[in-house]
């Protein structure tokens, strides 16, 4: 195997929303916001070269053609984690007491920023923008204050909007989490699974209805989930839909929601689409942007040049190592991440795997054995890697280079959590 010896300091990657910390008015909102996806890549590279188009005559791969010296940071800067003060505690809220003592019983003590900033507008009644990561607490920040309203007036019915199944499920079990002393029903619908509990679901009272929108509108279309009583919304990760291709379903969805709800939208980025979409379906949101620091800046990041020949035998020799201890490894096709796992496996590395063409149930299962240690390697399609949380990810490899800047920091995003340091390795080509 041979990595690269070129050097690059760490570089900066423009923010595409405001400051952290900034709360405003939709007339201060666009501008600066506006670079949408293209605008917070690094200069020399990525999408302009890449791009999301399509080459190769339709064969529907995506190729990118990235500049690799934008892999490489080999001296990243030391992060220091700035102690947030909240302007408020919990109690400040005026929350049920049963549920703030659901809040202290799940060892949380003090409100995140987004919390902080968002639960008391939340509470006010108002729509809301949060800008805001995966791993922010966003889904409190919006479950905790709808949760308030549901307890006050029994008529309120939410429902929330994720791009995947993983996270549509990851704040159903937050709700169960929060509202375990109250009488507070949620289901969860998404795709991959069978539909008939849902529809059964559906019969029954729901205060909460998490979902991917595909099955959402599936349902709706059908006639067993109306939308007509509807008196809340929230979108969660709401670019990610955007990304996913999920706009049209998102309209239709949003379409026969009574205008008088209360919508909160939440999401890392805004791109112009998604303005698009607030500006149809919000009524005089409030911004919040609490974006971190540039999380590339932050991560050791290595190119590894192959020979086209040998690609897996360099990866086999790289997982050879040691302190590659917990690693996930993107590819770019479904069938071509079965595979790998499968060829690891065979090479007698305990590797599992997660694509859009395995089953829910198939897809949790590959995820705790690779959460609890019992397979050493995860690998993923971009799409199927988003919105899961795994602690202690010492490695990302990126086997097959990620479409889009946007992809290739969301990918390296997963490794490096919390305190602990990772390193992410992009495989690139040998030039002939
Ligand atoms: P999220 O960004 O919503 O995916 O939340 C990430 C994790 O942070 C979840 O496991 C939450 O239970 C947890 N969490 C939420 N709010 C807080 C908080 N204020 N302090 C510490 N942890 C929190």
């Amino acid at each position: 195997m041979e990595q690269s010896a070129q050097r690059r300091g760490p570089r900066r990657r423009p923010h595409s929303s405001g400051g952290a910390g900034g709360s405003r008015r939709p007339g201060g909102r666009g501008h600066g916001s506006h670079g949408g996806r293209g605008g917070g890549r690094p200069q020399g590279g990525g999408r302009g070269q890449g791009g999301r188009g399509r080459q190769g005559g339709g064969g529907g791969r995506q190729q990118s053609t990235f500049d690799p010296t934008q892999f490489i940071n080999k001296n990243p800067v030391e992060v220091k984690e700035e102690v947030f003060v909240p302007k408020h505690s919990f109690a400040d809220f005026g929350l049920h007491p049963r549920l703030l003592s659901a809040i202290t019983n799940l060892g949380i003590e003090n409100p995140s920023p987004i919390q902080d900033q968002t639960i008391p507008l939340a509470m006010e009644g108002k729509d809301l923008i949060g800008l805001a990561e995966t791993g922010s607490g966003k889904t409190a920040a919006f479950l905790l204050p709808l949760i308030q309203k549901t307890l006050t007036n029994q008529n309120e019915i939410t429902l929330v909007l994720a791009p995947t199944r993983e996270l549509a499920l990851q704040a159903e079990s937050e709700l169960n989490k929060f509202a375990t002393a109250f009488k507070i029903y949620g289901t969860c619908l998404v795709g991959g699974t069978n539909i008939r509990p849902q529809i059964r679901a559906l019969k029954r009272r729901q205060d909460f209805v998490f979902g991917t929108p595909g099955r959402v509108l599936d349902l709706i279309n059908q006639g067993y989930f109306k939308t007509q009583n509807i008196t809340n919304v929230v979108l969660d990760e709401a670019d990610r839909m955007l990304d996913m291709g999920f706009i049209h379903d998102m309209r239709k969805i949003l379409a026969d929601v009574p205008r008088d709800r209360q919508t909160l939208f939440f999401s890392a980025t805004m791109t112009r689409e998604a303005e698009a979409l607030v500006n149809d379906f919000m009524r005089d949101p409030v911004t919040i942007s609490v974006k971190k620091k540039d999380v590339t800046d932050s991560i050791k990041q290595d190119v590894v040049v192959y020979d086209p020949s040998y690609k897996l035998d360099t990866l086999l020799t790289l997982l050879g190592k040691e302190e590659l201890q917990r690693v996930i490894i993107f590819g770019q096709m479904k069938h071509q991440v079965e595979k790998l796992a499968r060829e690891l496996s065979r090479s007698g590395i305990k590797a599992e795997s997660i694509h859009g063409n395995k089953t829910h149930g198939q897809r949790q299962r590959s995820l705790s054995a690779f959460k609890s240690g019992n397979a050493r390697v995860l690998v993923a399609t971009d799409v199927a890697a988003r919105g899961i949380h795994v602690d202690g990810v010492t490695h990302v490899i990126n086997y097959d280079l990620p479409t889009t800047f946007e992809d290739y920091v969301h990918r390296i995003g997963r490794t490096g959590r919390g305190v602990h340091k990772g390193e992410a390795l992009t495989f690139v080509p040998k030039k002939r």
